[in-house]
């Protein structure tokens, strides 16, 4: 029998419920409201209270109505038909809706039911079988969707039929599996998974031991991001977390792509949809949106369903993971989530820690963070999900709580910051404070010493201390004034800047540099360094800064021409001349 409740009580969304039986931690519940219900989570059980936090407005509700309990927690209806979908934090489909509102109490079948699938078996009658072990696959797009033992089931199953080859839909029974007590349990193309509780779906997670390429000079070149890795982009209002977000959805290493976008303005929610389908995927030359599935928080929506929705964007891609793909999660913004946490935790008149935030607010991050990973799978493949989110510190503050419980948690920090933005130093990642800890990992090395070329960690060293080098030159050529200091502090400075318009600018809305492979990006860093390796022999200040000028414009064409064009050798051809008429 299911355990039932009355309202006893109101604030927003929080609501207070008096219940006739046993009810769990983030157990959902509906409360009757007229003809309505609204879904709601158990946020808090106390004796025969609970409090439930309720994912819609809660106008109109009283003291006194009824509330049932579900007996499970918020679930995500995975299966094919995920990509190229977009919904909301409670999976509600937006795209078939008109405009992103959906009336209260009303919740939509996230996949579509009639649409037909390519199946093909993959396991055969008579085969052992555990959870997330693969039946058969559908083409979803040109991606290949596995159809697997659903997560939930525990111990051996045996495959007692498969359906051959064939076009079904979501709710065909595909095959039908015999448990250890020898019962049948039909298997279809579906299947459902508690969001706030990681897929375990592999033997092991490894340490991350491969680079994730962005095409995203700053972070490829000087902060790489692991396959399976974390990072995360903290920056004030306007300094680029979305285009930089984008930029890495556009080009980076992933098959598939969740986007958690949760704006905090209407317009921001509006740009997702219409933006996002816009975007061409370099690799295919299709539609990114095809490979990509958006999570977005619409504005009539709750706190509530803000927090439920990166969730539902984690187990989109620990799904995906199991079928041995790699996943890219961007999740833009967390700080939004995090006030979300923070709203519901003052209704509840919990003691707060710093700012109001929930005191567990480090441990409820670096747990998300940590569902991250490259992970190998009971058949000895690997899949992956790498994850960066972005946070917006109120003033552009980075020691507020959320943006310091983020840096325990990622393992690459990526910092824009006011001042380059201003400037239109785009992408505007602070290079002396931004960090990759996957640089220190001995695995990591290797590999890129490997892929890319021998001694690159060096490189890579070597660079940020001409950046380094010539923030301190251009400190003391600020305070003493350009004939105050000795000409090497010119060069000293002006080398850095070469660093900083060739490497670290990159323009996202131009075709040709907004896509920077890594073979690229290592020309031009030995390019670069090669220059800065040079002692030149200045007269004066002004010669030192009119040639630094001249060379960093040929390298910026350079950047804008088709790699090892005609038009991009000619430029080299002029930069040479240049160096060696020079000096
Ligand atoms: P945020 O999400 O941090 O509020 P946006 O990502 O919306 O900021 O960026 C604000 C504006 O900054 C963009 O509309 C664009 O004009 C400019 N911008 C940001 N990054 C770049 C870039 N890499 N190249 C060119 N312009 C950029
Ligand atoms: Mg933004």
């Amino acid at each position: 029998m299911k355990t039932t409740g009355k309202v006893t009580g109101i604030v927003s969304n929080l609501v207070t419920v008096e219940v006739n039986g046993p009810v769990s931690q983030n157990e959902l519940c509906y409360i009757t409201l007229g003809d309505t219900k609204l879904m709601a989570e158990v946020i808090k059980v106390n004796g025969k209270n609970a409090a439930v936090q309720v994912f819609e407005s809660t106008r109109g509700l009283k003291n006194g109505n009824e509330v049932e309990f579900e007996d499970k927690m918020l679930e995500a209806t995975l299966g094919p038909g995920l990509l190229s979908s977009s919904y909301d934090g409670l999976q509600n489909d937006l795209t078939t809706m008109t405009g992103v509102f959906l009336k209260r109490g009303e919740y939509t079948d996230p996949l579509n039911h009639e649409k037909l699938w390519d199946f093909t078996p993959i396991a055969k009658a008579g085969d052992k079988v555990i959870a997330a072990d693969w039946l058969g696959e559908v083409k979803e797009g040109w991606l290949p969707h596995k159809i697997m033992v659903p997560f939930s089931f525990k111990g051996e199953y045996t495959v007692k039929s498969i359906i051959p080859a064939g076009q079904y839909n979501i709710d065909k029974e595909i095959a039908v599996l015999v448990n250890e007590a020898g019962e049948d349990v039909p298997v279809t193309m579906t299947q459902k998974w508690p969001v706030k509780m990681a897929i375990k779906a592999y033997v092991e997670k490894p340490r991350p031991c491969r680079i994730m390429e962005t095409g995203v000079r700053v972070i490829d070149t000087l902060n790489p991001i692991a396959e399976g890795g974390t990072g995360f982009i903290p920056g004030p209002f306007g300094c680029g977390k979305t285009v930089l977000q984008h930029a890495i959805a556009k080009q980076g290493d992933a098959e598939v792509i969740v986007m958690a976008a949760c704006g905090e303005r209407a317009n921001e929610v509006v740009e997702i949809f219409t933006e996002f389908p816009e975007l061409i995927d370099p690799h295919t030359g299709r539609h990114l949106m095809e490979r990509t599935t958006i999570i977005c928080n619409t504005s009539n929506m709750p706190v509530a369903a803000r927090e439920a929705s990166v969730y539902t964007a984690m187990t989109i891609c620990e799904y995906y993971r199991a079928m041995g793909l790699k996943v890219l999660l961007l999740a833009d913004s967390t700080s939004r989530w995090a006030q979300a946490l923070r709203e519901m935790s003052n209704r509840m008149e919990e003691l707060p820690g710093a700012d109001a935030f929930p005191v567990d607010l480090s441990a409820i991050i670096s747990n998300f963070y940590s569902r991250a990973g490259m992970v190998v799978l009971n058949n000895g493949q690997t899949g992956s999900v790498t994850f960066i989110g972005t946070v917006s510190p109120a003033g552009g503050n980075l020691k507020e709580p959320v943006t310091e419980s983020t840096k325990k948690a990622a393992r690459c920090f990526y910092a824009l910051e006011q001042n380059r933005a201003d400037k239109k130093r785009y992408p505007a990642v602070n290079p002396i404070d931004s960090y990759s800890k996957y640089l220190e990992y001995p695995e990591i090395k290797e590999y890129l010493d490997q892929t890319v070329m021998p001694g690159w960690v060096e490189m890579v060293e070597k660079t940020k201390n001409i950046i380094r080098k010539g923030k301190e030159a251009n400190d003391q050529i600020n305070i003493l004034g350009d004939d105050g200091v000795p000409m090497s502090y010119h060069e000293i400075f002006w080398k850095s800047e070469l660093v900083d318009f060739v490497i670290l600018q990159q323009d996202a809305f131009d075709a040709i540099d907004a896509l920077c492979p890594v073979e690229r990006q290592k020309y031009m860093l030995q390019l670069v360094l090669g220059i800065c390796d040079k002692d030149f022999t200045f007269e004066d200040y002004e010669k030192c800064r009119s040639f630094f000028k001249e060379i960093i414009n040929i390298l910026r064409q350079m950047n804008y021409s088709e790699f090892k064009s005609e038009k991009f050798n000619n430029y080299q051809q002029q930069l040479t001349n240049l160096i060696d008429n020079g000096n």
